[in-house]
């Protein structure tokens, strides 16, 4: 049962403290029917990802994946793709040299840079050359606004930063540029020194820049001070584009970004899944999301909301990230409510436990299943699997008895939804006379670990991978008639496991291809329920549709990875609508 439907009413209640945008001069909210084809959303959002995004820890992308996040990006439906800084290394460069292979079918490219060196003509600074070379559309151009950094960082005068952001403007305005100014710590700049702050955006807006961003570089404003500063900003540059460039160092970006769009503000920067420096850029999905869903801009182009959450994933897999189940609007927990008491209230107004109908962001609803859980909630969980129970009594009883005994064993159903409906389905199938459908049976499987120091004798040296246990493992499936061994090698047992599993079945199920792991946790659980300490694993997969959890549990750990790894994989292929060798009913 999914949550979509009625109760969540269109244009939900105003934020609190959060200045609605329509009727405030030059920030009417856009109506639907405005935007058009190709038209750009009067709240320009501007993604910086691949520049300020990717200055997080562990985020390494390669020209590669810069190129499938920005086609992601871009196929979303964000209005400006800010490429990267060509100046400051080669991969940033290439990418811009190969950004035309895309088909950019919404989005502009920017690429970055900063304002010309002090002293020095803007005609002939090679940085400044560098970005005309990039070729975009947009450049936008970094430059001082905090009288600290232009005294301190810069080393300059005060009026030599005015005219080397001037000239800046002017250089790449004359090229027929769209220059986007990004006034670095304009926040910190604004308490410093207003009237050197606001000098600083008259500097390039009077160069012909049509879009100010004050960058919240430091991330430590707070939303009372942006309202103030930003409506401050737009009463003094009327006509002139404002936008902000926030980090979340506070936890406030994406509360900042609305704020100021409810100010007027009409051009957001921000990063996919908040990815950036420190604790991160604003989060432009859940910029958009609010927005959006809250505020009637729109944004996206018809219809492109609903890929949100595949999007985030998309990303968050090519930067090889952990994706966080919390992520507002996205997050596979995001819309996931504990059941107690109140269950059967869930499934009767899903509207009033969620704050927006989950399946607008391309997300869904789900009711965690809990060992205090009793009837009502395994009814509504497997109602939302789209089994009903409540119409068998016996069954009903027959699938609690099973959960509870599992639980026993130490199991836990709470997160595997997988695993639960597996189960569901297994025992409905056996009480029905049914034989449940299965894709392979195992015969066997053997393990070998291996432990190596590092000094590989005679072939060319070490490398880490050397050092690290590479595992071997053997499984023999039965097929229906078919006797299948496939023999996987790994990083330890688990993965070798999966590789042998995988190779077994490749063939009769090419599916098999679009399922792999994502996430693998183990817990081993004292002897408080069980007799003894029993080991417990729960394993993520992931296709392209999204993710799901299953569990095993036994007193070895690759037992119970077995057990999760081969529900892992059944239930990928139940998904994509694999043909079973044993068919129900059969
Ligand atoms: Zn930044």
């Amino acid at each position: 049962m999914s949550a979509a439907g009625e109760g969540w009413a269109d244009g939900s209640p105003a934020l609190p403290g959060v200045a609605q945008p329509a009727g405030s001069a030059g920030s009417a909210a856009r109506p639907a029917a405005a935007r058009g084809s190709g038209g750009r959303a009067f709240v320009e959002i501007y993604d910086t990802t691949l520049r300020d995004g990717s200055q997080q820890v562990g985020l390494d992308l390669t020209v590669e994946d810069k190129l499938r996040v920005a086609a992601a990006l871009d196929a979303l439906g964000v209005d400006v793709v800010e490429g990267g800084w060509p100046g400051s290394n080669p991969k940033d460069k290439e990418f811009f040299a190969r950004a035309g292979e895309l088909p950019w079918r919404n989005a502009q490219l920017a690429a970055f840079g900063a304002t010309r060196r002090p002293n020095r003509s803007a005609d002939g600074d090679p940085d400044l050359e560098t970005l005309l070379v990039a070729n975009t559309p947009i450049v936008t151009l970094v430059g001082k606004a905090w009288t600290l950094h232009v005294d301190e960082a810069l080393r300059t005068s005060r009026d030599e930063n005015l005219a080397m952001i001037a000239d800046s403007a002017r250089f790449f305005v004359r090229e027929r540029r769209r220059v986007v100014y990004d006034a670095e710590h304009f926040f910190d700049g604004y308490a410093a020194d207003r009237g050197y702050a606001l000098a600083c955006l008259a500097a390039a807006a009077e160069a012909g820049a049509d879009t100010l961003a004050l960058c919240d570089t430091n991330g430590g404003t707070l939303p009372d001070d942006i309202v103030r500063v930003v409506r401050d900003v737009i009463g003094h540059f009327p006509g002139v584009r404002v936008g902000v460039h926030c980090h979340n160092d506070s936890a406030c970006a994406v509360a900042n970004s609305l704020v100021a769009v409810g100010e007027g503000a009409t051009h957001v920067q921000g990063a996919a899944n908040g990815y950036g420096e420190r604790c991160g850029n604003a989060d432009l999905f859940a910029v958009i999301a609010g927005l959006e869903l809250k505020r009637e801009h729109e944004l996206l182009p018809p219809g492109r909301l609903a890929a949100l959450a595949s999007t985030a994933r998309e990303i968050a897999e090519l930067a090889n990230l952990p994706f966080d189940a919390k992520q507002p609007y996205v997050g596979s927990s995001a819309f996931a409510t504990k059941a107690g008491l109140h269950a059967s209230a869930i499934a009767r107004r899903p509207d009033a436990y969620s704050h927006v109908d989950p399946s607008r962001v391309g997300n869904r609803a789900h009711v965690l299943v809990s060992e205090l859980a009793g009837r009502s909630n395994v009814l509504v969980k497997a109602a939302e699997l789209g089994l009903d129970l409540s119409s068998d009594p016996e069954l009903a009883t027959a699938v609690l008895e099973e959960i509870k005994d599992a639980e026993h064993r130490g199991y836990a159903f709470e997160a595997a939804d997988a695993s639960f409906e597996l189960l569901v389905r297994r025992v409905a199938g056996r009480s029905a006379g049914e034989i449940w459908p299965s894709w392979f049976d195992l015969e066997g499987y053997r393990v070998v670990i291996e432990k190596t120091d590092g000094i590989a004798g005679g072939s060319g040296g070490s490398s880490p991978q050397d050092s690290t246990d590479r595992s071997e493992a053997i499984v023999r499936l039965l097929l229906g008639e078919q006797r299948v061994v496939a023999v996987g090698e790994g990083v330890g047992p688990v993965h070798a496991l999966d590789q042998a599993l995988r190779k077994a079945l490749s063939e009769l199920y090419p599916q098999i291809a679009s399922i792999h792991l994502v996430d693998y946790k183990v817990r081993i659980l004292d002897g408080r329920a069980a007799t003894s300490a029993v080991t417990r694993v729960m394993l993520t997969s992931a296709d392209h549709d999204g993710e799901w959890t299953t569990v095993g549990v036994s007193d070895d750990i690759v037992t119970a990875s077995w057990e999760a790894l081969a529900d892992g994989i059944s239930y990928g292929l139940l998904r994509a609508g694999a043909e079973a060798l044993v068919p129900a009913g059969a």
